[in-house]
């Protein structure tokens, strides 16, 4: 039997490896997409697109696929007991996207699985093998009957996720750190006043941090920092209801507003990890998304950054395909590892900025806060939170 031949395998169909199919198959590149999972897409996790990502998304006609289904979010709100310590907005973050989007992850997936014509996407389909030889690499895996499943490719993009079986296939480590903090999220009916429906609101009260976030059909996801004794959230998604009540005091407690248990349609919890792959690629396999870079949720940068991975990859490796050399890794490794390095930094000193802190703590986080968001030179920071670097 002949094994069937492709120009680039992606691994994983999640939102990087989706992109990076539907980016690549409008250069015209052969592709196929491995994915685990054989069921639909579920659950609203990653929401926030940025303004460099719709405008990536343009190649395939997904910026305005997206536009027409997201909230677009166009002031952030910084907020501490009861106050509003200043507003930042997306106006000039983007000459082309003054905002950022919000969309429940599965509907992004879908539009994104929407791209790919017939035949591309394998649900069900695991890699378990990757021979690397001089002109192309034969993967291995299992099928969605757990039959044995090859197929030749003369690159190989793994976009498996942070625990991503390519990478060690591939025998790549990774360096990071874990960190203490814990979160609990979860979307509600918005109970906020009308005038800050369409704002981000990040509450950094003594407590620590609720950040929420509107989302489309008039819910808002709120995210609070937790202390130990809230019994983990599991991440699965689907609403629990003792998690959700707990979540909701949480809101009440720190911000006065009071989202309904009753309309909570997701919770979820999650630890922070921070994680860089030690190589980016190697031969003809390269790492995308969290398999190259895992960040923490908090600014909501991770799942972007993927997509300007495969964004800056796609044309890099179209013209691998064309001229048929094993494609420049050194180039593409170092601005993405350069693009990781600074997410991840960002995502850090959000955490920090929201951290529990005492009375005397909290004023001067207060004070701060106030003066920087009053600086001419907040609307740069707007621009730092849009990804305006990217
Ligand atoms: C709670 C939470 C909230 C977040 N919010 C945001 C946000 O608002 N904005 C943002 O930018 N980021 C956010 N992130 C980060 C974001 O979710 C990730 O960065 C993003 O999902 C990474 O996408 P990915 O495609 O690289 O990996 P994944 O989403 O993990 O997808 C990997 C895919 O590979 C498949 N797979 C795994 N192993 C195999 C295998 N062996 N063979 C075949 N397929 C395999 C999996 O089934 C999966 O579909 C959030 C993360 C969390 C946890």
């Amino acid at each position: 039997m002949t094994t069937e031949r492709v120009d680039v395998l992606v691994v994983g169909g999640g939102p990087v490896g989706l992109f990076a199919a539907a980016l690549l198959a409008a250069r015209g590149v052969r592709v196929a997409v491995w994915e685990r999972r054989d069921a639909p897409p579920v659950g609203s996790r990653a929401i926030g697109i940025h303004p460099p990502s719709l405008d990536a998304f343009a190649a395939v006609g997904l910026d305005t696929a997206v536009l027409a289904e997201a909230v677009l979010v166009r002031t952030g709100v910084a907020r501490s007991r009861g106050r509003t310590l200043g507003t930042l907005s997306f106006d000039r973050a983007s000459a082309t996207h003054p905002y950022v989007a919000t969309l429940d992850q599965h509907r992004t997936e879908t539009l994104l699985r929407e791209r790919l014509a017939p035949g591309v996407l394998r649900t069900g389909t695991s890699v378990t093998g990757l021979d690397r030889q001089r002109t192309h690499v034969r993967a291995h895996g299992t099928g969605p009957g757990g039959e044995p499943v090859a197929l030749e490719a003369a690159f190989v993009v793994g976009a498996d996720g942070a625990r991503s079986a390519v990478r060690d296939l591939l025998g790549v480590g990774t360096t990071g750190r874990d960190y203490r903090d814990r979160y609990v999220m979860g979307d509600f009916a918005d109970p906020e006043p009308a005038d800050a429906r369409s704002a981000a609101l990040v509450d950094v009260g003594p407590g620590g941090v609720v950040e929420s976030f509107p989302l489309p059909h008039g819910r808002r996801r709120y995210v609070a920092l937790v202390p130990e004794d809230v019994a983990p959230a599991a991440a699965g998604g689907a609403p629990d209801p003792q998690t959700a009540a707990r979540l909701a005091a949480i809101v009440a407690e720190r911000t006065g507003a009071t989202p309904d248990p009753a309309t909570c349609t997701m919770t979820s919890g999650f630890r922070v990890r921070r994680r860089a792959a030690t190589r980016v690629g190697v031969g003809r396999v390269v790492l995308v998304g969290d398999a190259a870079h895992e960040i923490s949720p908090i600014g909501g940068q991770g799942m972007n950054l993927g997509w300007l991975d495969v964004a800056d990859l796609a044309p890099v490796l179209a013209d691998a395909v064309a001229s048929g050399s094993a494609g420049p890794w050194p180039g593409y490794a170092r601005r993405r590892q350069r693009a990781a390095r600074r997410a991840g930094r960002q995502a850090e000193a959000n955490m920090a900025l929201g951290r529990p802190t005492g009375a005397l703590g909290a004023s001067g986080r207060e004070a701060l806060l106030r003066a920087v968001l009053a600086l001419p030179t907040a609307e740069g920071l707007a621009g730092v939170y849009a990804m305006r670097w990217a």
